[in-house]
């Protein structure tokens, strides 16, 4: 089996990639995995480091939105699972039109070059931001789609051209969505690395408006299995929600954080609201329970301490990046 991944040197792309390449999920021994990446600020090799020597790793280095690039690459893989994206919604209200070209071109350019070249599976990695926001139950797949940044935006569209690959063409094509994941590697930009690394540099962490935004937190590896059971075992044409892990008020996340950090409310800076923040996202993970068998196994304590440690553990790996990126934090 060989598949093409999009976006696998970023943060869950590259955790699909080395769980996939060290066994851990379900592809078979032998599987050659393809990366093709653009490497902006959010993705590194240094996150498939410890997968570089692997003999079924190839890398590409280019743009999802290269027709030409896409279609030399696309061709001979049995299946796309496809991660790249601009993918911070504070970055898409400064500015939307990377996360148009990337989101929605650069998906129509990989779906039309997987039906060129009959590509058995196109996996596409979205988010429950496209339904807007819940005050109380849950979404279900059947929920119309209504983002309301930029960001969520993009991300609507293109599981919509994808979706339309699927019903105007008959591609086998499957979407995922899923709530916010935490681990491992992820860019320090986003709100549980970043408040660990600023802790660590002993500055203040900020928390939007009053805090009381709700988000359901899901262990990067308990959404990676979930992609990959999708990808050998979901239903063509389907959608599947992947949650199902903590629901916290921002506020309740902040004060965990600086428990684990060793940390007091004073380290905290209260800040504006972000423009249209969603007041809360919630899915019914229903379908792919039932139909998959799919259960979230990461306990959200033991996937915080491990986070916190991984970041204290390794300053060698983020302090780079954020240099790197030119980034003021
Ligand atoms: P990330 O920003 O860490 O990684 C994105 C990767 O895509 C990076 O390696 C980047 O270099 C690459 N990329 C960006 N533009 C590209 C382009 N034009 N061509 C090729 N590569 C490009 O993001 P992430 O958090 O790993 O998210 C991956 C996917 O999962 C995204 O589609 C995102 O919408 C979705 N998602 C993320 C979360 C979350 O909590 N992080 C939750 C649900 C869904």
């Amino acid at each position: 089996m060989k598949i093409l991944v999009t976006g696998g040197a970023g943060f869950i792309g590259s955790h699909f990639v080395r769980s996939t390449l060290s066994g851990s999920l379900l592809s078979p021994a032998g599987i050659q995995v393809t990366v093709l990446d653009k490497l902006t600020y959010s993705g590194s090799l240094s996150n498939l480091k410890p997968v570089a020597d692997h003999p079924g790793l190839t890398f590409v280095h280019g743009d999802v939105t290269d027709a030409e690039l896409v279609d030399a690459v696309v061709s001979g893989h049995d299946a796309v699972v496809h991660f790249a994206a601009e993918s911070h919604v504070d970055r898409s209200l400064m500015g939307a039109r990377d996360f148009v070209t990337t989101n929605v071109l650069g998906t129509q350019t990989l779906l039309e070059s997987a039906r060129r070249h009959r590509v058995d599976r196109f996996v596409h990695v979205s988010t429950d931001e496209v339904y807007g926001s819940i005050a109380r139950g849950s979404w279900t797949e059947r929920q119309p789609l209504s983002p309301h940044s930029p960001y969520a935006a993009s991300k609507a569209s293109s599981d919509l051209m994808a979706l339309a690959e699927h019903h105007s063409h008959g591609m086998d094509v499957v979407i995922t969505r899923c709530s916010n994941n935490y681990g491992r590697y992820q860019f320090p930009e986003k709100l549980i690395p970043l408040a660990i690394t600023r802790l660590m540099e002993g500055r203040k962490i900020p928390l939007y408006g009053d805090g009381s935004n709700v988000r359901d937190w899901l262990h990067v590896s308990d959404h990676c299995a979930g992609i990959d059971l999708v990808l050998h075992h979901g239903r063509a044409g389907a959608v599947y929600h992947i949650g199902g892990g903590t629901e916290l008020t921002n506020k309740e996340l902040t004060g965990l954080l600086l428990d684990a950090c060793g940390a007091g409310w004073e380290s905290v800076e209260f800040v504006s609201d972000r423009k249209g923040h969603d007041a809360r996202y919630s899915l019914d993970s229903t379908r792919i329970r039932e139909e998959l068998g799919y259960r979230p196994v990461v306990p959200f304590t033991d996937g915080l301490a491990d986070t916190v440690r991984w970041y204290q553990e390794n300053r060698g790996w983020w302090e780079p990046l954020l240099t790197r990126a030119g980034f003021t934090r």
